[in-house]
């Protein structure tokens, strides 16, 4: 996040290195037709919210294709990733209930969080034995609801999901998993960090968005019918809202079928966030290894950070620094996107300007 600038950053689209279009699915042809075609078949906007005059065939179809993907009874459609965790929350727990939070959570679950009014306690990041510690009152609270990233934005590694959801047995907790950054992206189906964990079925409510990997916009909560049933009637931002326009759910549901029948595109993500680390590693740059393609490129210090997207920008390649608030202080950091999308050369091409703009600062 570019805290202090006024105005947008200007990303060049060819030498983006921060998009969160993992697989290209913005501009692919059958999803762009698709947007298309829905607007063509239902109009710009969906006239109204979903109870009243707002459903659509196209909705329904979606959901049809999350919960087959995600692998539950039922799903449902919100206008954003945003909305589907302040709606949720708060439909799900209140005053006389706990939530256990992880401390690198996406902000739109500390909103929905705040929103719920239950007692909230933080635990370490991925650090599950201090969440059970912080259960050691359980007893005193009605519900309890554990909210994860699966994947965290800024970092790129996943949940403990496997434990959270033992300790969710052992405490009668409800898990959630924003799985923003997995969805598309992670396990053998692209159904994201459950899948991959291992825990598919284990997540309570499975919370995901169209915006990053599927290229649309809009999100979904996905789980038991009886869940998603309370949410049609309960989440405040699923019912006082207009359904999402038939352009994006039609972008959506094409990109969805593409994740579904094209699973080699996740091999080249893989391959190219494998290739980017290697020659970022090479110059002497920390970046841990993730099994995402979100790289961070720890710089530590802010004024460093800001400096090297500088020099980044001047050789004309886009990363932004990501700085406190967004991330602690000294944990400063590029945060380097690849997709499938690009080629070897791209992935070589930034890795040179990586190295020049090192030469610039004076670094190597
Ligand atoms: C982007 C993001 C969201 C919000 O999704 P939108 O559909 O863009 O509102 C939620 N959670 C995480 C972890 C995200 O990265």
């Amino acid at each position: 996040m570019a805290h202090g600038e006024v105005g947008f950053p200007r990303l060049l689209r060819t030498d983006s290195f921060a998009s969160n279009d993992y697989l290209g699915l913005a501009r692919h042809p059958a999803v762009v037709a698709a947007a298309r075609e829905a607007v063509a078949e239902y109009g710009a906007g969906s006239t109204g919210a979903r109870l009243i005059s707002g459903n659509l065939a196209i909705h329904e179809e979606l959901e049809r294709e999350i919960a087959a993907l995600k692998g539950t009874e039922a799903a449902l459609l919100f206008q954003s990733g945003y909305q589907a965790a302040v709606g949720t929350i708060p439909a799900l727990v209140g005053p006389g209930d706990l939530i256990l939070s992880d401390a690198l959570n996406h902000a739109c679950l500390i909103d929905g969080t705040r929103l719920s009014r239950a007692a909230v306690r933080v635990y370490r990041h991925g650090d599950f034995a201090h969440a059970v510690e912080l259960l050691a009152d359980r007893a005193a609270f009605r519900r309890c609801l554990v909210v994860t990233d699966g994947v965290f934005s800024m970092d790129g590694d996943l949940a403990p999901l496997a434990e959270l959801a033992d300790l969710c047995d052992e405490f009668e907790a409800w898990l959630m998993v924003d799985d923003a950054h997995g969805t598309g992206v992670l396990g053998d189906t692209g159904a994201g960090t459950a899948e991959y964990l291992g825990v598919s079925g284990r997540v309570t409510i499975q919370m995901g968005t169209f915006s990053k990997a599927l290229g649309a916009s809009g999100g979904f909560i996905s789980g038991s019918r009886v869940l998603i049933d309370h949410l049609i009637n309960t989440a405040r931002s699923f019912v006082f809202t207009t359904a999402p326009s038939p352009a994006s759910s039609g972008a959506a549901l094409a990109a969805m079928r593409i994740i579904r029948d094209q699973p080699e595109s996740r091999i080249e993500l893989v391959r190219n966030a494998d290739s980017m680390r290697d020659g970022l590693r090479d110059l002497g740059l920390v970046v841990p290894f993730r099994s995402t393609p979100i790289l961070p490129v720890l710089i530590g210090d802010a004024v460093a950070a800001v400096a090297l997207s500088d020099a980044l920008r001047a050789e004309g390649l886009a990363v932004p620094a990501i700085r406190p608030p967004t991330v602690a202080e000294g944990t400063s950091r590029l945060r380097v996107t690849v997709t499938s999308t690009h080629g070897e050369s791209d992935i070589a091409h930034a890795v040179n300007a990586f190295e020049r703009a090192m030469r610039r600062l004076s670094w190597i």
